[in-house]
């Protein structure tokens, strides 16, 4: 059984309950792990804080040095936790290695930046006076993170956050606690002092408030759903927290009839076999210029007759089973909906002898604004199609949703790209191209996609404070 992980030790849970992991592939029992509550939250809370005191004050080279180790020993150990990562969540072991390499890349890029924490030296407004802008690690920060990366969804928090001074405690989903685990062991063979790290998991609700209500915890970042996201948002208002959400999103995929057809579809597809479309910055919407829209179709169900769909393990296998079967219940009836309003399926693969988790790859026509598919995250390796006439008309429609996170286009008019792009209301645009994040660059949403970013030099600025000092 695994237990948690709270001021360097593995321990039961106080309440001695335990929770089960799936493999959702296989529907078969991985491992069964410690459940925490309120009272193993506090623990963590409190062996976070007093490690604070001292982690702070340890020397940006030092803290670096650690990081750098634990970068080595993620690569070294990148087919373990690749594999680990398969099993737990379901995606291919192909989309499993490059899931570690982008998590590790958050380590290592955090590992320098640790060196690069500036203040600043302001002119003063009197003579003889001197006037500093520190830079200053928040405190104790608590991390909330979701299932589909369980691996680089933590590091992106918790590399930042050490590198800056901070300490701590993870709670990664209770379908993915695993790899968090692994995380956590390769973390403390590279020397991280006790209490800098902890990770609970178990009663979501208790945790979630425990760290919430606690004064002691300083800030919460959280990755997930945006009901969720903004359920603690306003519990972490009561102790005025720094707050982080990284939530979902309702990514536009906007083909003018300029694009380069074969690179869009080439984009597109990527982007759906990502964590079997379940990843927050997935293509949500496909909206296609009406001259290319059979041509640009039939070059996706092309590409989606050779998706080879199965257990992740198997290396032949390109798409593995959705997280869970009420993943599933959730995307059939968007599509039923599609269909009742009017649409049509224009490719559904055939694959035989899949349990109820797996959803079948599928390439929906004529979606209109109305149906499920347009207003909601998809999260399943299903393509929505709409078309369009006209420019202004395609923005509005993209623009047309809470969300704000990705979003993409494709044309080659340069012109064209100045104006679309200053007219998205996103985070982050794509520009006939889907790799949009990476370590060195930052990462978030607008609107109710989220707060403050992650990843490139503004995502250690999350984890600092700013401390004003004027001295005589
Ligand atoms: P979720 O249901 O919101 O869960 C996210 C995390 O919150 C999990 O650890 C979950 O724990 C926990 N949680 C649930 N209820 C809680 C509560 N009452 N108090 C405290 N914590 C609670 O989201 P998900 O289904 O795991 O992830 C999918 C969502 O994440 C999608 O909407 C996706 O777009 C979003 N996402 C966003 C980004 C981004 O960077 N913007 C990245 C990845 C995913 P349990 O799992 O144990 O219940």
């Amino acid at each position: 059984m695994q237990k948690l992980y709270i001021n360097g030790e593995w321990v039961e849970s106080k309440s001695g309950k335990a929770f089960d992991v799936i493999n959702p592939a296989t529907n078969e029992l991985i491992d069964r792990v410690a459940s925490a509550g309120i009272e193993d939250t506090i623990d963590s809370i409190d062996a976070a804080e007093e490690a604070f005191r001292k982690w702070r004050n340890v020397l940006p080279k030092d803290r670096s040095k650690i990081l750098r180790k634990f970068y080595d020993s993620m690569i070294q150990n990148r087919e373990d936790l690749a594999r680990l990562i398969v099993v737990e969540q379901g995606k291919s072991i192909h989309d499993a290695r490059i899931e570690v390499d982008y998590a590790a890349s958050f380590v290592e890029w955090f590992s320098e930046e640790a060196k690069r924490i500036y203040g600043d030296i302001v002119p003063s407004t009197k003579v003889g006076q001197t006037l500093l802008n520190y830079k200053e690690p928040i405190g104790v920060v608590a991390a909330i993170t979701p299932w589909n990366f369980p691996a680089a969804m933590i590091t992106r928090k918790i590399a930042p956050a050490i590198a800056a001074g901070c300490t701590v405690i993870v709670k990664p989903s209770e379908e993915t606690p695993l790899t968090a685990f692994y995380l956590a062991k390769l973390l403390e063979e590279s020397g991280l002092p006790k209490g800098v790290f902890n990770i609970i998991c178990g009663n979501a609700a208790e945790i979630g408030n425990t760290l919430t209500e606690s004064k002691k915890v300083r800030m919460l970042t959280f990755t997930g759903s945006t009901i969720i996201g903004k359920m603690l948002y306003a519990k972490s208002a009561n102790t005025v927290k720094k707050v982080t959400l990284e939530l979902g999103g309702n990514a536009p995929f906007i083909a003018f009839d300029d694009a380069d057809i074969a690179l869009a579809v080439q984009g597109l597809i990527s982007s759906k076999l990502r964590a079997g479309g379940q990843s927050c910055i997935c293509v949500n919407r496909v909206f296609v210029h009406e001259n290319i829209a059979s041509e640009f179709a039939n070059a996706i169900v092309d590409e989606f007759k050779k998706i080879k769909v199965g257990n992740g393990l198997d290396e032949s296998v390109t798409l593995g089973p959705l997280i869970n079967k009420a993943a599933n219940i959730k995307i059939s009836k968007m599509i039923n909906d599609a269909v009742n309003k009017g649409s049509s399926i224009l490719f559904k693969s055939d694959a035989e002898g899949l349990n109820e988790n797996f959803c079948l790859p599928t390439v929906i026509m004529n979606i209109n604004d109305t149906s499920l598919l347009y207003e909601s995250e998809i999260f399943a390796p299903v393509v929505s199609i709409f078309t369009f006439q006209d420019e202004e008309d395609v923005i509005a429609r993209a623009n047309n949703t809470q969300y704000g996170l990705a979003s993409y286009i494709y044309t080659e008019d340069r012109k064209r790209i100045d104006r679309v792009v200053n007219a998205l209301e996103y985070g982050m645009i794509g520009v006939n191209n889907v790799t949009i994040s990476t370590e060195m660059t930052s990462f978030g949403g607008i609107k109710e996609s989220g707060l403050g970013r992650e990843g490139g030099k503004y995502g250690i600025l999350e984890y600092l404070e700013d401390k004003f000092v004027a001295i005589n």
